[in-house]
């Protein structure tokens, strides 16, 4: 496909401003550029039709279907797309003064207070922009409570080693030193490992539960037991909340701090990078901590409080409003048993694809799984010589997203499929008769599966030397 700069003809371009009617004022010589702008010159039909032909080759929730494990890419309502775009709340200002903007403050306070009560929470905050961003911002505000008791010497972090890569990097980046705990080989926290890292430099833990393995750790509360008798805090990477909202709550199983992913769990699509909201909840004792501007409501009203030893902003203003508009319009429309039944369907789908698949594919741990679940293709490599990577590209021509691959990192030739609950047994059929037919093809003939994807507007990339080195500029 062209590149607008390759479609681009001298003149053809659009002039969209109006001719000036205002006094020309240029601004001082040394901040105006040497050399003119190099922009494409295209008809605005062609910028049009170049813009639709990228959007043809995207796959998206909308296309079909999308198991990638951990993301959980599900059917995002439209209807919470259409309440948070009323004007009312997408034209607000940032800087509207609190007793212009009560109904949007109302949304704030009343999303916290829903999703504190489905984390067993106290406080929740939205500034943050993602969950990598949430988990940075849950980790600042751990080290502040440490410091702010005149406890310095708590550096360290322990992350499982089934743990999303995000948790280890926002640890580091927030300064901490991470200690990664092994798993056992039924995909739990190995507790005597943990038992032996825990002690008086713990700042913290990193966990999800159910993990990237879709495994529940039922030891949970030994767990978090070990790390407050260690004297350090518990943080719950949310993301995969969507298998246990409604039924079981971080805040119950000891933790201190959680992020969510609105964008996964909460009606927001995300994928390709637009706005999201790395929601983060934490218990009484540390919402002092807390970002400036909270939403408080108090004498009939609500207002913003600054928190007295605030670890300050993460992000300009007060985060992606429009996500918590999005989110707090899905709660409603779901209600407490809706939110519940959505997490137990996703269980069910998981569990029914799993064993759907059973025939041909081999789960990483055995049992049930919660919301997803991981299969380990090694011995289907080992026999035929066609890998995870082979069938997740035989995937895109069998019409579906390929899944989650060679993740987490402890399963060898790993496929993670999230299914979520908002797909229907038949496609769940579809999708389990496509794999098994891949499954066929391995057998009978490798060759097929290691030339796939044919139908995809791109074959295989080089994603080595695109991540090692990525041309970044246009060579004119
Ligand atoms: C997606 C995900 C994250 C990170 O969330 P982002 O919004 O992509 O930054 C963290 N942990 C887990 C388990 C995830 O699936």
């Amino acid at each position: 496909m062209k590149l607008l700069f390759e479609r681009s003809r001298e003149g053809s371009g659009c002039a969209i401003l109006p001719p000036l009617d205002v006094p020309e004022c240029l601004p001082s010589p040394e901040l105006m550029r040497k050399t003119p702008l190099r922009l494409p010159q295209v008809a605005e039909v062609d910028l049009s039709r170049h813009y639709a032909a990228l959007e043809k080759r995207a796959f998206g929730v909308n296309d079909g279907f999308y198991p990638l494990g951990s993301c959980t890419m599900k059917y995002n309502p439209k209807v919470n797309e259409q309440i948070a775009a009323l004007p009312g709340f997408a034209k607000l200002h940032p800087l509207s003064d609190e007793r212009d903007v009560q109904g949007a403050m109302e949304v704030y306070f009343r999303a916290g207070t829903c999703l504190a009560a489905i984390t067993g929470m106290d406080y929740m905050t939205f500034q943050a922009a993602a969950g990598a961003h949430g988990e940075f911002l849950g980790l600042l505000l751990i080290r502040a409570y440490h410091r702010d008791r005149g406890d310095f010497a708590r550096k360290k972090i322990l992350v499982p080693d089934s743990a999303h890569g995000t948790n280890p990097a926002s640890a580091a980046m927030a300064g901490f030193e991470v200690v990664s705990i092994p798993s056992t080989a039924d995909g739990r926290v190995d507790l005597e490992a943990l038992r032996m890292a825990a002690g008086p430099d713990t700042a913290g833990l990193m966990l999800t539960n159910p993990n990237t393995l879709g495994i529940f750790d039922e030891n949970i509360l030994e767990i978090t037991r070990i790390v407050h008798a260690a004297g350090g805090l518990n943080y719950y990477d949310g993301a995969n909340l969507n298998a246990i909202m409604g039924v079981a709550r971080p805040g119950d199983m000891g933790f201190d701090v959680v992020h969510l992913n609105l964008h996964k769990t909460f009606s927001t699509p995300h994928g390709g990078g637009g706005p999201g909201s790395g929601a983060v909840g934490v218990k009484a004792f540390l919402a002092d901590f807390l970002p400036r501007r909270q939403v408080r409501k108090e004498l009939g009203g609500y207002h913003f409080v600054d928190p007295p030893k605030s670890v300050g902003a993460v992000k300009a203003f007060y985060g992606n409003f429009a996500v918590v508009v999005k989110a707090f319009a899905y709660l409603l429309s779901l209600g407490p048993d809706g939110v519940r039944q959505a997490a137990e369907c996703a269980v069910l789908n998981a569990n029914y694809l799993m064993h759907a698949l059973r025939p041909g594919y081999t789960p990483a741990i055995e049992g049930m799984c919660m919301h997803e679940f991981v299969l380990s293709l090694e011995a289907l490599k080992r026999e035929t010589g066609v890998s995870a990577l082979d069938v997740a590209k035989g995937m895109i021509d069998g019409g579906m997203h390929p899944p989650t691959m060679y993740f987490p990192m402890i399963v060898h030739e790993a496929l993670m499929l999230e299914p979520t609950e908002t797909e229907s047994r038949q496609t769940l059929d579809w999708a389990a008769g496509v794999m098994l037919e891949i499954l066929r093809k391995a057998r009978e003939n490798p060759e097929s599966l290691h030339a796939a994807p044919v139908t995809a507007p791109v074959r295989r990339l080089d994603e080595v030397t695109a991540a090692r080195r990525p041309v970044l500029r246009y060579p004119f």
